[in-house]
């Protein structure tokens, strides 16, 4: 089955005001290649996201979080229908820098995703095993994988699998292993929701993606695409990531 390949860029709490720039020169590269061969995402801090959508077509956008709930007094958080109002089509959900910092779990992580696709936004869930879970890693997946709700529309889902220790690092795990690990994904996904449903998620690599190994991560048939942060936040960069698939 052929499934969206999607390029998207996490900037984090990253960038500034001037880095609309870095949106309008990718918008330029995919105007000016003819092939278009993943659907690309940028996912910049809230407060550049309105300006950023209004920039450019050629580029979809997304929030890298939202709260669980509609509205309320909630100091500081975005909900999903404030993301949507502004045109937002996509949002970060589950990311490790959340877990960690932000202690996010299991059943947060389930009312974001619901609360995400009921505003009819297309959810990133990230889901990935810390260096000390290696050996672990098929419980971790499936546990992690346990959030997502049932009865949601499925064609709203993409899962992001991002090795904790590959983020920000330089490291990778072998390419094998990237694909060996997305086709486990993918079995996990298979039990949960069955197989027809699981073959049409896209199952995107994050951790340490660059324009030096993005092509031999991007052309293995078990990956639908990156998911990339430090590497997003440099136009030419991000640029090549985008070309690399063949
Ligand atoms: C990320 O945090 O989602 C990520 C993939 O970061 P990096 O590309 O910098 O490893």
């Amino acid at each position: 089955m052929k499934r969206v390949k999607y390029t998207i860029a996490n900037w984090k709490m990253n960038g500034s005001k001037k880095s609309i720039k870095i949106i309008k020169s990718v918008a330029n590269h995919i105007k000016n290649t003819s092939h278009k061969k993943s659907t690309v995402v940028i996912c910049p801090p809230f407060p550049f996201l309105a300006e950023a959508i209004k920039e450019t077509k050629k580029i979809s956008f997304g929030g890298q979080n939202c709260h669980h709930l509609s509205d309320g007094a909630f100091t500081g958080s975005i909900s999903a229908s404030m993301l949507k109002s502004i045109g937002c089509k996509y949002v970060i959900i589950g990311h490790s820098e959340r877990r960690e910092y932000q202690k996010e779990q299991t059943e947060e992580l389930n009312l974001k995703i619901k609360i995400a696709i009921k505003n009819n936004l297309k959810v990133i869930y990230c889901i990935g095993e810390k260096l000390s879970q290696i050996k672990i890693r098929n419980k971790i997946l499936k546990n992690q994988l346990n959030s997502i709700p049932k009865q949601i529309n499925l064609k709203k889902l993409i899962i992001a699998y991002e090795p904790v220790w590959a983020i920000g690092t330089g490291r990778t795990p072998t390419t094998n292993e990237i694909n060996n690990i997305h086709q486990k994904i993918r079995i996990l996904l298979s039990k949960k929701i069955g197989r027809t449903k699981s073959q049409g998620i896209s199952i995107l690599y994050g951790g340490s993606v660059n324009p030096a190994n993005a092509a031999s991560i991007l052309n293995l048939n078990q990956v639908d695409g990156a998911l990339v942060g430090g590497a997003s936040l440099k136009s030419s960069d991000f640029s090549k990531i985008i070309d690399s698939y063949s």
